[in-house]
């Protein structure tokens, strides 16, 4: 779990190292990139997300994912002239935190999403990073680098990220040495806090919040941080926040008309999830029991929703079981009741009629993701491999770059012993989680994998030939 910020401390040291080299103020009119082409960020970001990915503090929850996903873009598609891609992603870590790294990627601690107030405050932290990413402010950063400096940076980043699945302590402690020195440094300019502010209050206008979201939130950060001067939340450290900045927030808001937005439902059930997911889980259930006693909540249904998930964290299944009727009764009606019931009832051994939920909610709710990986994920527990082929096969023709249906179906193969096709689907999943090196080896598993035909195998040839291709352009890049 601690490992998690060394990962954050890298795109530190890319930021740090820049600024060292950079002397007065960057030109903020400057529309061109300068020093890293938009391809060679997003290769960077990809390299990280690599990480990311595969560290256990990469929080996997598909529901909660798809909020924060369609949250950041439905502010993302208010972006001035578009940005090509921007992914949002979740950290399970309870320090107040967000970030944007090189290419588009945002990710959001849990511990930002509990405690954000209201829907708006959690979209103005996001309108904030995204407006650093439109703006290019870590190229910037970087722009008055040689690019031998940024070669030596780049090198010491990959290093640090090798050391980090390698044991060799020499090396550990040679970076956790530069890392204490430039962590200290590891903040964006005043002048690209203030433009990201600025945008950002834009985004959430055009995209419906209540711009005072924002200033309420960055208000709160900032008194918190005064109360804890040395453990200040770790998003203070890296965007310095500053009275005249939240006054100047605070005038560009009031010059525009209240606005009352309500919260949409997930936002409230998303949260509760997390919060069922923290702490042990015996308090979880705790806490939600007393705000249901003492009737502290502005949807009972949210709350109920959180209890239940907390009573099934603590393996309460029959008290689950009854609070998922009482959400049925208060005609809560959301993807994530179906996937909580039928999460309740496979726990209760009854998985005929989880399977009957999930196929039930997966008709009425055809865009809720996580809802048909649930479905999936249930055939092939019940042991069912050719439904849950079929369905990953028909996923995978509405979004064929979904890394998650491949693994799934890897699985089914297995399940029905087909070797061949077993590692070319996880082949797959790897490839796009940008784990190229993965991928190949599971293609030369398929390739002696022998139960394949003529025509299986020499796709699977075809597929191999061009990723070793890859890898080869990829190392040449790279020296
Ligand atoms: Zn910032």
């Amino acid at each position: 779990m601690r490992r998690f910020p060394r990962l954050i401390f890298l795109g530190a040291l890319l930021l740090a190292g820049a600024r060292a080299g950079a002397d007065g103020l960057p030109d903020l009119g400057e529309l061109e990139r300068v020093g890293l082409s938009p391809q060679t960020e997003r290769r960077l970001g990809e390299r990280y997300m690599q990480e990311i990915r595969r560290d256990p503090a990469y929080f996997d929850d598909p529901e909660v994912a798809a909020y924060i996903g369609q949250l950041g873009q439905r502010l993302a598609a208010h972006v001035e002239g578009g940005h090509p891609s921007f992914e949002f992603f979740v950290v399970k870590d309870a320090v107040l935190n967000a970030f944007a790294m090189p290419g588009g990627f945002i990710g959001v601690h849990t511990g930002l999403i509990l405690a954000a107030r209201s829907e708006s405050e959690l979209a103005g932290v996001l309108a904030h990073e995204i407006s650093h990413v439109t703006q290019s402010h870590l190229a910037r950063s970087f722009g008055k680098q040689s690019q031998a400096q940024l070669a030596t940076l780049l090198s010491l980043a990959v290093a640090a990220l090798a050391a980090r699945n390698n044991p060799d302590v020499a090396v550990g402690a040679a970076l956790a040495g530069q890392a204490a020195g430039i962590q200290q440094q590891l903040n964006y300019s005043r002048d690209f806090e203030r433009e990201a502010d600025r945008l950002g209050l834009g985004l959430m206008e055009q995209a419906g919040f209540d711009a005072r979201g924002m200033v309420s939130f960055f208000e709160r950060m900032l008194q918190f941080g005064r109360l804890y001067e040395n453990n200040a939340p770790g998003y203070l450290r890296t965007h310095p926040l500053t009275t005249e900045r939240i006054t100047d927030m605070e005038n560009r808001v009031a010059q525009r008309p209240y606005r009352q937005v309500a919260d949409s439902e997930e936002f409230g059930l998303v949260r509760a999830k997390l919060r069922a997911q923290e702490g042990a889980p015996a308090d979880a259930v705790a806490d939600f029991a007393t705000q249901l006693r003492e009737h502290k909540y502005l949807s009972e249904a949210v709350v109920r929703y959180g209890y239940a998930h907390a009573l099934l964290r603590h393996n309460r299944l029959a008290e689950a079981a009854a609070e998922v009727s009482i959400l049925r009764r208060l005609k809560l009606e959301s993807p994530l009741l179906e996937t909580l019931d039928a999460q309740v009832r496979m726990r209760r051994a009854d998985m005929q009629a989880a399977l009957q939920i999930l196929r039930a909610g997966a008709q009425r709710y055809p865009h809720a993701r996580a809802l048909t990986y649930a479905f999936i994920d249930a055939q092939l527990a019940a042991g069912d491999a050719p439904a849950a082929l079929a369905g990953t096969q028909r996923e995978l023709q509405l979004t064929p770059g979904d890394a998650r249906l491949f693994a799934m179906q890897a699985k089914a193969y297995a399940l029905m012993g087909k070797r061949l096709q077993q590692h070319r689907a996880q082949a797959e999943a790897y490839l796009l989680e940008g784990q190229l090196g993965a991928a190949v080896e599971q293609l030369e598993l398929a390739r002696k994998a022998g139960d394949g035909n003529f025509y299986e195998q020499s796709q699977v040839d075809a597929r191999l030939r061009e990723l070793k291709q890859r890898k080869a352009e990829e190392m040449r890049r790279r020296h």
